[in-house]
């Protein structure tokens, strides 16, 4: 019997347990539950840029098509950097090669990846209250009064990780000091002059805060709009709420703003315009330290466990673009390793060897983007644009986007994908897992 006949349920369908639940269906475990808390499936905020390491695995999912039809399409650069003041073009980054990254409305990212799923997978209104074992399997309990079992369940439910308790992690999320402004302009609602600058993926570098615009959608599919992302420096006396669905006035950015470049001035204008009630949403930013132990094997059944993925585990400031990114790589790494396993075998070396695959690299994609925000938002000197190199912020980035973890995993030994022809390793006969 193989590790497909497990049952296995993922708890949240964010874009982490949704990733998870394309990744288990490439790799053919068909016997997965998702839950998933809110009612119907939905994302907000500015949109999302999903960057080449990701796009490749999501390609090879099948997304690429209903991905771009609603994302941008071969942005000019990978991000362009201004002065926040006078609006002086600093410099800019160059794509990282194909596929390009692309900018696209949370929701219509949660859509593709929704595409294939069959839907009697997906299910909602599933907020968990309980996890616990029984001795032969887990068992769920949600709040509307259901229950479910399973062998293995995926704690894919973000940061607030209710799951995360039961690996006994009692560690609180931790604030960046920035917290954000979101909301999104139409190119319509600007200058000709403005829209332009903000075809492209854009920041504004100013003291302690910065603007980020994303290009996404595009005019084919009617999608095209800026996405704003407003990271300012604020202390949390004055802003309690957790809500990743809270507003305040469009004023606050404006006081932030004061002072800055015309085209920041008409972004918010443009936010105005977007919005009736003149609010857009803001949320404190938090991170979690880097944690040693991704998992929990029951004593009593060692083929019984429960592992974490996505934000739950390896949360990262949004400042490399790489969140959702490190869940999408971390789901097909986990599917693969379990596709490799066989019902009823320990699952410590399994999440072990997932963890070890993983937590380098998340640690490391963790610690640079704290790095990059800093860079993003720094106090800078008179002068600064004369020193200012994108190419070393570039060059800083290159081992994210270069990485490609299919292929690793295929080194590995995970006979679920096809050699690359163009490399002329071709192995006609799938290899052994020695995972
Ligand atoms: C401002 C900002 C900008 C960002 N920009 C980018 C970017 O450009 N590129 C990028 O790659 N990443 C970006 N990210 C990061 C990205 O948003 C996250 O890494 C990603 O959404 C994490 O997905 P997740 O599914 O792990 O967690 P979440 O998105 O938090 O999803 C968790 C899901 O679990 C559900 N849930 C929670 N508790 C329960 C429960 N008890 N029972 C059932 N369901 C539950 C929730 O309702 C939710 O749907 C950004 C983040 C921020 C804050």
């Amino acid at each position: 019997m193989g590790f497909e006949d497990a049952r296995i349920a993922i708890v949240g369908g964010g874009l982490g347990g949704m990733s998870f639940a394309n990744a288990a269906l490439h790799v053919g475990l068909t016997n997965v539950e998702l839950y998933e808390q809110a009612p119907q499936f939905t994302e907000v905020g500015a949109g999302v840029n999903i960057t080449r390491n990701a796009n490749r695995i999501l390609d090879a999912y099948g997304l690429k098509d209903s991905m771009l039809w609603k994302s941008s399409r071969n942005p000019p650069c990978y991000m362009e950097y201004r002065q926040y003041k006078t609006g002086q073009y600093l410099g800019q980054i160059d794509e990282f090669g194909q596929p390009a990254s692309r900018q696209i409305h949370r929701a219509h990212l949660l859509d593709a990846l929704k595409e294939r799923i069959p839907d009697s997978v997906l299910n909602t209104g599933k907020k968990l209250v309980s996890l616990k074992y029984t001795g032969s399997e887990y068992e769920l309990s949600f709040e509307d009064g259901s229950t479910a079992t399973a062998t293995v369940v995926i704690g894919c439910d973000g940061i607030k990780s209710v799951i995360r308790q039961h690996l006994g992690i009692t560690d609180s999320p931790i604030y960046s000091g920035q917290v954000v402004y979101r909301g999104y302009v139409q190119y319509s609602d600007l200058s000709p002059e403005a829209a332009e600058i903000f075809r492209k993926t854009v920041v504004f570098r100013g003291h302690r805060k910065h603007i980020l615009t994303l290009p996404i959608g595009n005019d084919e599919s009617n999608t095209a709009r800026i996405g704003v992302i407003g990271f300012m420096s604020e202390s949390l006396s004055d802003w309690k709420s957790e809500s990743w669905m809270a507003t305040a006035p469009i004023d606050e950015l404006q006081k932030h703003c004061e002072g800055w470049a015309g085209p920041i001035q008409e972004l918010i204008q443009g936010l105005r315009k977007s919005s009736p009630d003149g609010r857009m949403l803001k949320q404190a930013l938090y991170v979690r330290a880097p944690i040693d132990t991704w998992f929990h094997v029951e004593q009593s059944n060692h083929s019984h466990g429960i592992v974490l993925c996505g934000d739950s585990v390896h949360s990262t400031l949004p400042h490399q673009g790489q969140g959702t990114g490190m869940a999408i790589e971390s789901g097909i790494t986990l599917a693969t390793i379990l596709k490799s396993w066989k019902a009823g075998d320990d699952l410590r070396p399994a999440f072990q060897l997932y963890q070890d695959i993983r937590k380098p690299r998340t640690d490391k994609v963790t610690k640079t983007s704290y790095e990059a925000g800093l860079l993003a938002s720094a106090d800078l000197p008179e002068g600064f644009t004369d020193t200012f190199k994108p190419e070393l912020l570039k060059e800083r980035m290159k081992w994210i986007m270069e990485a490609d973890v299919l292929d690793d995993l295929y080194r590995r030994g995970a006979p679920y994908f096809e050699p690359k022809e163009s490399e002329g390793e071709a192995n006609p006969s799938p290899v052994q897992a020695n995972l």
